[in-house]
């Protein structure tokens, strides 16, 4: 069900362009517009979802299919190591209300986060 107010709906279904780099049965891979490491890839499900936590209790198979394509991404790039987060309400950045995996690597990652 695609929301039509929704980028990431709209990203899904070809109406707004991206630089795709992988695609399953129910989830797409994009480069990040605004990258914030050399590799910064974005996996969002088809169908629109508003959060991880919704996605986890309404359809598990698909988180895990999420997760799969997020890490075939890093090994697609090559990635030595790479880190998965998902930022959940505003006051953690959130600002794309639709599910999204970011997908960060090919720099030293520092840890704990800033
Ligand atoms: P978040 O802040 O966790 O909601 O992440 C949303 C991400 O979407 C940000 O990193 C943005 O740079 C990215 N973004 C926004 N618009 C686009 C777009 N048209 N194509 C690719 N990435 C986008
Ligand atoms: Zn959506």
């Amino acid at each position: 069900m695609a929301e039509s107010d929704c980028l990431f709906c709209k990203i899904a279904n070809g109406d707004v362009p991206a630089s795709v780099v992988r695609e399953s049965a129910r989830t797409i891979a994009f480069r990040d517009i605004n990258p914030q490491a050399p590799t910064h890839v974005l996996v969002i499900t088809k169908d629109h979802w508003f959060s991880v936590g919704e996605l986890a209790n309404g359809d598990p198979d698909l988180l895990a299919e999420m997760l799969r394509e997020a890490v075939a991404v890093a090994a697609d790039e090559g990635l030595p190591g790479h880190r998965i987060v998902f930022n959940t309400g505003s006051a953690a950045g959130q600002t794309v209300w639709h599910v999204h995996a970011h997908v960060l690597g090919g720099r030293g990652l520092a840890w704990p986060p800033g």
